[in-house]
């Protein structure tokens, strides 16, 4: 069964696997390496490599969103360099917590609809 982007999308932040949609794909909350292959219906997750993309897009967007911010937050008050150091530093590492799992689970699904194994490939 060929799924929707939506739903793809909604299962990916769940981190759940893009066949079944049963979470999660990674062995822990810190961590990009998934597991071997799905607990639930025995979906080969390694052999859908995302690559560097999730890392590329998500770096990408954090430059146009955070850029602007600081800019923006720098011109309303006045707060010393170091202060937007550790506050832009602790922001951009946060984000990269919070998003990188989900968007590389998403990237794996696109993968596993686009290239093979939803065809039966
Ligand atoms: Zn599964």
């Amino acid at each position: 069964m060929i799924k929707k982007e939506s739903v793809l999308l909604k299962q990916s932040l769940k981190c759940g696997c893009p066949k079944c949609g049963v979470p999660s794909i990674f062995p822990h909350k810190f961590t990009l390496e998934t597991i071997e292959k799905c607990p639930s219906c025995d979906l080969k997750i390694k052999d859908h490599d995302s690559g560097d993309g999730p890392a590329f897009f998500l770096l990408s967007a954090l430059c146009f969103i955070i850029t602007p911010l600081a800019l923006w937050l720098a011109y309303v008050i006045e707060i010393p360099l170091w202060a937007h150091a550790c506050l832009w530093t602790f922001v951009c590492v946060g984000l990269c917590l919070v998003v990188l799992q989900p968007l590389k689970t998403y990237f794996i699904a696109l993968n596993y609809k686009h290239r093979g194994g939803a065809h039966g490939v």
